[in-house]
């Protein structure tokens, strides 16, 4: 009995600094969802709808306690405000996520109800793919709602939102590039993937297309294969020991959280520029820690934003051209941002921030004004 209290009190405590994240996050609504017949556990957390639906992919994640899954899913959709109002684009910051191994616990039933649960919301919040959700499973969700995007080509949408991300971030690279070494050519730069997921591949692609040299690392022995199967010249790296290579490019594209205090004393690479969504820990410590240590970081909410553009597209009919064209403005997006940040002496996460903030400020003021 003693234990079980115990046990109550430290998920309580757990759960109430992660609403405390809320609070200070200073989101509009967070949904829980649970359905006893399919297992669905979900949460939805809608940041900011300032300048349009939120929208955000659905990741699921076997997550340990429910209050992991909370500060993730807060964390996430306030990203997503951020991308939607940098990247230009009249959408806010929302997201998902099912609490559960996908492997053995997604099914037909489990989506179809989830694709239930965000009809219920009305419109205020229009999912598509994330971590371990893919075009197939959007299908499942469509077929109960209709906000929804990432839908496959042939049902008239953009498919696999991830080649336009990766392409994305392999300009925010040479953006990158250029701001530090004075050009942006990727032609011998070192370049570490951690994650070689559905963008770490595409990305990787575009790397060895450049001549860059190229260290990558998973826990999924079949995702390494299938790159080493694509491109050749590819070096493998155990665990954790990729931070400690010497490199020009450090480009996180698995989880977030990889930029922290513990990497941060071990990196030695110029630029941190990948796909994962929250790459710094904390954004305020880390952020400042990755300036002190010269390193340039790429906004992940501004060069990750190729596959909300892409989504975003689908909403007005699919055009793959007007999808790569968009994407092309993050190169100069994030020329803008880093600017910014050595001119003000910032980092860079900051003047991002700080840009998103201004346009939801002064573009919200006028969708309320009449
Ligand atoms: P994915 O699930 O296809 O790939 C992630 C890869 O990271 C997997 O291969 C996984 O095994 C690996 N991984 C997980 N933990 C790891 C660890 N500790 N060390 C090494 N590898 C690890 O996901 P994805 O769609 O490629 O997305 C990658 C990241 O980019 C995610 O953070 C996602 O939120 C973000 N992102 C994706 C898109 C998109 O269009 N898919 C858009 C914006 C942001």
């Amino acid at each position: 009995m003693a234990q079980t209290t115990e046990l109550n009190t430290s998920v309580a405590q757990e759960v109430t600094s992660a609403l405390t994240g809320m609070e200070h996050g200073g989101h509009e609504q967070v949904v829980h969802f649970y359905d006893r017949a399919t297992g669905l556990k979900a949460i939805v957390a809608i940041h900011n709808t300032h300048l349009g639906p939120a929208l955000g992919g659905t990741r699921m994640w076997t997550y340990k306690t429910e209050a992991e899954a909370l500060t993730d899913v807060l964390r996430l959709s306030r990203g997503m405000t951020y991308k939607a109002a940098i990247t230009g684009l009249n959408l806010g910051g929302g997201k998902a996520v099912i609490i559960g191994d996908a492997r053995h616990q997604k099914s037909e039933a489990l989506l179809r109800r989830f694709g239930k649960f965000v009809d219920g919301l009305a419109g205020r919040y229009i999912t598509a793919e994330d971590v371990n959700i893919g075009t197939r499973d959007i299908e499942y969700i469509a077929m109960e709602t209709k906000h929804v995007t990432g839908l496959p080509e042939i049902l008239g949408g953009g498919g696999d939102p991830s080649p336009v991300t990766a392409y994305g971030v392999y300009l925010g690279m040479k953006a990158s590039t250029k701001e530090v070494f004075g050009n942006d050519s990727l032609n011998g730069k070192k370049v570490a993937v951690q994650g070689v997921g559905k963008v770490g591949q595409h990305l990787v692609a575009h790397l060895v297309k450049e001549g860059a040299k190229v260290w990558i690392n998973d826990i999924n022995q079949d995702n390494i294969n299938s790159v080493l199967a694509q491109s050749a010249g590819v070096n493998v790296v155990d665990g954790d020991q990729l931070f400690d290579l010497d490199m020009d490019i450090y480009a996180p594209c698995a989880l977030g959280a990889s930029v922290n205090t513990e990497s941060l004393s071990r990196l030695k690479c110029s630029i941190i520029a990948g796909a994962a969504n929250n790459q710094l820990a904390e954004e305020d410590v880390h952020g400042q820690m990755v300036k002190e240590k010269g390193i340039l970081y790429a906004p992940d909410f501004l060069i990750n934003a190729g596959g909300l553009i892409n989504v975003s597209i689908e909403l007005e009919g699919y055009n793959r051209e007007r999808a790569y064209a968009k994407t092309e403005h993050i190169y100069d997006a994030a020329c803008h941002v880093f600017g910014i940040a050595r001119n003000e002496n910032i980092p860079t996460i900051e003047a991002a921030k700080r840009l998103a903030e201004k346009r939801i400020d002064a573009v919200g003021r006028i969708k309320l004004s009449f």
